[in-house]
C-alpha cells in the first residue's frame, strides 16, 4: 500500500494549520502547531509505503510513536482524503485512463485506501444500457454516456430530422436533415468516442413487447420517449418491470424538467405511482379521462440550456443507480427542475403498491428484499 493524497483534494498548510479542499462538506482545517502532520500529508506521495511514511515522520519527530502515525493516516483516510497510489486498473489501457482521466478523478472522490477508483469506470465501460429516444433529450444523454465511458449502449428512435430540432439536438448537422436521427447518432458517436458499441433500432413504440425486445438483455435503461404521450410511459413501465431493469426516465415541460427513476422490486413503478394519485387526488382520474378523451400532445417548447440541464441530472441519476456513489435521489419520486430558479424539488413520491399488477410481473430478484439503496461497487 501507497498512501497518496487525492490529486482532486486541494491541501494548503498555512503555518500551525493544513487547510484540506476547498468544497463544504470536504473541506477540513487540522491543527498542526509541531509540522508533524504536514510532512506526513506531504509525503503521501503515492512513492512511500506505511512503513516509510512512519520512518520519514520519526526521522524529524522522533517522540512520535508509529501507533500515532498509523492512526493520523487512518483519520485521513476515514475522512475520504486519500488513495492507494498502488492499486492498478484490472481492464483499463493507459488510452483508457487518459481519456477518462477526469472521470477517474471524480471517482476517487468516493473511494478509500481499500477501493479502486478504476473499478467504477470499468463497471461504466462494461454496463449495458438501453436508450428509449434520441430526439431532444435522447441526443444530449447519448452523448454524455459515451463522454462517460458506457461503451455497450442499445438506442431506439423512430424519427427523420427536421429543421426545427437542431435549437436543441446538438448530435446532429443541418446535412442529416431528412435523416434517421438513430442513423446519424451511430455516424457521430462513432467518431465521437469510437470504444462505444451502439447498435440502434429504428422503431416506433406501438406496445410494451416494443419496448421488451429493445430493452432485454441490457443492464439498465433510460426512457426519453415520449410519443403517444399519454400511453408511452405506462408500455414503457410494463416492459421494465417485467424486465426487471431498473431505469431514469423523465421529459421537458415548459419551464420545469421532471424526473424519476425505479428499480423493480424494490420501488413502486408507474401504475403504482397512479394509482398512488387515483388514491390521494381525486381531480386526477377525471382529467387523466379527459386528456385521454382529447387525444393530449403536448406543444414543444424546449430550449438547448434547459434540455442540458435535465439531461445532465438523468444520468447523474443513472451513475448513481450504476455505481451507488452518491446515492440516487428520484427512486420512487418525481423530482421538479425549476429552469429559471434552478431549485429541484420533489413533488410527489410513492411506495411499491403490494396489489400492484405490473409489479407482480417482474423477474427481479430484488423483489424478494426490502432495501431501496443502490448496490454500492
Ligand atoms: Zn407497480
Amino acid at each position: 500500500m501507497k498512501p497518496k493524497f487525492k490529486e482532486t483534494i486541494p491541501v494548503f498548510c498555512w503555518g500551525n494549520e493544513i487547510q484540506i479542499g476547498e468544497e463544504d462538506g470536504v473541506a477540513g482545517i487540522i491543527p498542526d502547531p509541531s509540522g508533524s502532520i504536514t510532512l506526513l500529508v506531504q509525503s503521501m506521495n503515492g512513492k512511500h509505503t506505511l512503513d516509510d511514511l512512519v520512518q520519514i515522520v520519526q526521522k524529524q519527530f522522533p517522540e512520535i510513536p508509529r501507533e500515532d502515525i498509523l492512526t493520523s493516516i487512518q483519520a485521513l483516510n476515514q475522512e475520504g482524503y486519500i488513495e492507494d497510489a498502488s492499486i492498478e486498473p484490472s481492464q483499463l489501457k493507459d488510452y483508457d485512463r487518459e481519456r477518462y482521466k477526469a472521470n477517474i478523478n471524480f471517482f476517487s472522490l468516493f473511494t478509500s485506501l481499500e477501493e479502486s477508483k478504476y473499478a467504477i469506470q470499468e463497471k461504466i465501460n462494461n454496463c449495458k444500457i438501453s436508450l428509449l429516444g434520441v430526439g431532444g433529450l435522447g441526443s444530449q444523454i447519448l452523448y454524455h454516456l459515451a463522454a462517460l465511458g458506457f461503451h455497450n449502449i442499445r438506442a431506439l428512435d423512430f424519427d427523420r430530422l427536421e429543421l426545427s430540432n437542431f435549437n436543441r439536438q446538438l448530435l446532429y448537422s443541418e446535412s442529416d436533415v431528412g435523416q434517421l436521427k438513430t442513423e446519424m447518432a451511430l455516424k457521430r458517436i462513432n467518431q465521437f468516442n469510437p470504444n462505444v458499441n451502439l447498435s440502434i433500432t429504428n422503431c416506433k413504440i406501438g406496445k410494451p413487447e416494443d419496448v421488451y425486445q429493445h430493452i432485454e438483455g441490457t443492464e439498465y435503461v433510460v426512457c426519453v420517449a415520449d410519443k403517444p404521450t399519454l400511453y408511452i410511459q405506462n408500455w414503457v413501465n410494463e416492459a421494465v418491470v417485467k424486465a426487471g431493469l431498473p431505469m431514469v426516465s423523465g421529459g421537458v415541460l415548459n419551464t420545469r424538467g421532471r424526473f424519476y427513476s425505479m428499480i423493480p422490486g424494490e420501488t413502486g413503478c408507474v401504475q403504482c405511482h397512479v394509482d398512488s394519485k387515483k388514491h390521494s387526488d381525486h381531480q386526477f382520474e377525471r382529467q387523466l379521462n379527459f386528456m385521454e378523451g382529447m387525444d393530449f400532445q403536448r406543444n414543444n417548447a424546449a430550449i438547448s440550456p434547459n434540455v442540458a440541464i435535465l439531461a445532465g441530472a438523468m444520468v447523474n441519476e443513472l451513475l448513481k443507480l450504476v455505481t451507488g456513489f452518491p446515492k440516487p435521489i428520484a427512486l420512487g419520486k418525481m423530482m421538479e427542475i425549476n429552469f429559471f430558479t434552478l431549485d429541484t424539488k420533489e413533488i410527489s413520491r410513492w411506495e411499491k403498491n403490494s396489489t400492484c399488477p405490473i409489479c407482480h410481473s417482474t423477474r427481479s430478484n430484488r423483489a424478494k428484499t426490502t432495501s431501496t439503496e443502490a448496490t454500492p461497487l
